[in-house]
């Protein structure tokens, strides 16, 4: 890919467009571009889906809560796009049921709240919830108790089963951006914007950074997708646009998640549980299901509070896994402590504000996308959810096009996306000297090696976090692996012995500043 790009850098021909952020909505934007036959470049200044799109709570969903918020449009749109991505991703976005627990009130059934949750779940399932297949049922207490044994049932009335989905959003950023490569984009990770130039008052050219190295690249358009980052882009322009951008009024809000082993809540369903002393709820979501009927872990999220700090790596102190923690502890027959949790995330919601929602808490901020436009070149899109990328890329071409002044129409709701390929898998798992690492079953030594070869993985960090979700889900567990993986990429990579030792401790010292961050609450 990079050979390329500096094969393009090199042609007096511009580009047509170059994408800058390889998070889902890049990825997505990308794609499009491709399909409609435009030249494009996506770059990404660290690994694919390092930013938000793989801290996000993995959901492909409507979002209930946006109903109850009364954005009726949101929830249509994200639940279409929900069928959409089923269909296109098949496999990798899977049904996942929803248990919502009514607790009883004063020791009474709360009639007044089951009702308006039945209603809710109509409308949900009224505003395309349906397409999934199965509409939401009440359930009795023994129901609910069937399903979350643990839950505490002398506060249990009863309670609503409804169905939505998930899907890993890392996972998802790269299959988009491996189709869009297939569909002829370039797409290059670890490679930074680091200016935009503009000439007689329109986009020109792109300046690009690759490990210190510069790269000029000619283009007719650029578009910034660089989600929490966009104003740090847009700051990027050196130059006046014939036609400026509208300011961005972006208000970044931190959600953390936590992974425990399943045993403590043994729930077999995904369930909505409320925060006491707060209007919100989180989701418990069951992972990594086993052979028996079990699972492996269990992830909490999120919290939704303003983030002031660092856009990069923003940490999950220990004030957020108490929140978390209290949630389920109240709501459950269990006794989970922070020395339980094995594994967090923490990512920010690009969240665009109006004039409206300066005030408030975060989780009232609406989470619907925005495009700007400037004819002279310059395209920006930010907010929306993993669930809506694929309508926001639509969205966004449309702008692209009238700049680019070519009209084509958008092919990505009927275009399946790349899946890792089976019989490269099969011939590297063949060749490769022991198949399987010895410890872990989720992460053998031909993933390590696909990949490398076939994935852009190019750090540690981008094995163990984002090329499988190990690291995010058991945090010791990848930690274990961390070496005889950084051996494999040493072979495979051809690193020095004192590159992968720099590896393998940057690795470690992302392990330790998460620890320390949640014991002491350190931002
Ligand atoms: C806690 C949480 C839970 C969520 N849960 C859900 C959910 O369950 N379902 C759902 O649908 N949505 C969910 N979302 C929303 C969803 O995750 C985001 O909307 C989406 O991931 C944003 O993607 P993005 O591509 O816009 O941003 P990002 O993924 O952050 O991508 C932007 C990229 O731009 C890159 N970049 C920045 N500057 C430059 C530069 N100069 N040069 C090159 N690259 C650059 C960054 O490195 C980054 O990778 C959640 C969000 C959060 C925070």
């Amino acid at each position: 890919m990079l050979e390329q790009l500096r094969a393009k850098a090199d042609c007096p021909e511009a580009v047509d467009l170059v994408v800058v952020g390889g998070g889902i909505t890049g990825a997505g934007v990308a794609l499009d571009a491709a399909l409609r036959g435009f030249d494009v470049v996506l770059v990404e200044r660290g690994d694919f889906a390092s930013g938000t799109s793989s801290k996000s709570s993995k959901l492909v969903h409507g979002g209930l809560r946006y109903l109850q918020q009364g954005d009726v449009a949101l929830v249509r749109e994200a639940l279409r796009e929900r069928s959409i991505l089923q269909r296109i991703a098949q496999g990798r976005v899977e049904v996942l049921p929803f248990l919502l627990p009514i607790f009883t009130k004063d020791g009474l059934f709360p009639r007044r709240i089951a009702r308006a949750l039945g209603s809710a779940l109509w409308a949900y399932d009224t505003a395309g919830g349906w397409r999934i297949g199965r509409l939401h049922r009440r359930l009795r207490k023994s129901g609910v108790a069937k399903m979350a044994p643990l839950l505490n049932s002398d506060r249990i009335a009863g309670g609503y089963l409804y169905y939505d989905a998930r899907a890993d959003d890392a996972r998802l950023t790269l299959d988009v951006a491996a189709t869009a490569v297939r569909e002829g984009a370039l797409a290059v990770n670890y490679c930074s914007l680091t200016g935009v130039t503009v000439e007689s008052g329109a986009v020109n050219t792109v300046e690009l950074d690759v490990d210190g190295s510069h790269i000029s690249l000619q283009t007719r358009c650029v578009v910034n997708a660089a989600g929490v980052w966009a104003e740090r882009v847009d700051d990027l322009v050196n130059g006046e646009l014939a036609e400026p951008l509208p300011a961005l009024t972006a208000r970044p809000a931190r959600g953390v998640h936590v992974t425990i082993p399943w045993e403590l809540v043994q729930t077999q369903v995904a369930m909505v549980l409320p925060v006491p002393g707060d209007k919100r709820s989180v989701f418990l979501v069951p992972d990594k299901p086993q052979p028996d009927g079990t699972f492996d872990v269990a992830y909490i999220g999120t919290t939704d509070t303003d983030h002031s700090g660092t856009l990069d790596d923003p940490a999950c102190t220990s004030d957020d896994v108490e929140y978390l923690l209290r949630s389920v502890n109240a709501a459950m027959e269990s006794s989970v402590t922070r020395d339980h949790v094995i594994g967090v995330w923490s990512g920010l919601r690009p969240l665009v504000t109006s004039d409206d929602d300066s005030d408030g808490r975060t989780a009232d901020v609406s989470r619907r996308h925005r495009v700007d436009m400037s004819s002279s070149g310059y395209v920006r899109v930010v907010g929306g959810k993993l669930t809506t990328y694929r309508s926001m890329a639509e969205d966004t071409l449309n702008h692209v096009e009238r700049i680019l002044e070519k009209r084509q129409p958008c092919s990505t709701r009927k275009t399946p996306l790349a899946d890792r390929n089976p019989q490269l898998l099969d011939s590297i798992r063949s060749n490769a000297s022991s198949g399987v690492l010895p410890l872990h079953s989720t992460l053998t030594e031909a993933d390590v090696v696909y990949a490398v070869r076939h994935e852009a993985a190019i750090h540690l960090v981008d094995v163990l976090t984002r090329r499988s979700r190990l690291h995010l889900l058991h945090r010791d567990l990848a930690m274990e692996c961390a070496e005889p993986v950084s051996f494999i990429m040493q072979r495979e990579l051809g690193w020095s012995e004192s590159t992968r030792q720099q590896e393998l401790q940057s690795y470690t010292d992302l392990c330790h500043s998460e620890i320390d961050a949640m014991r002491e609450g350190i931002q």
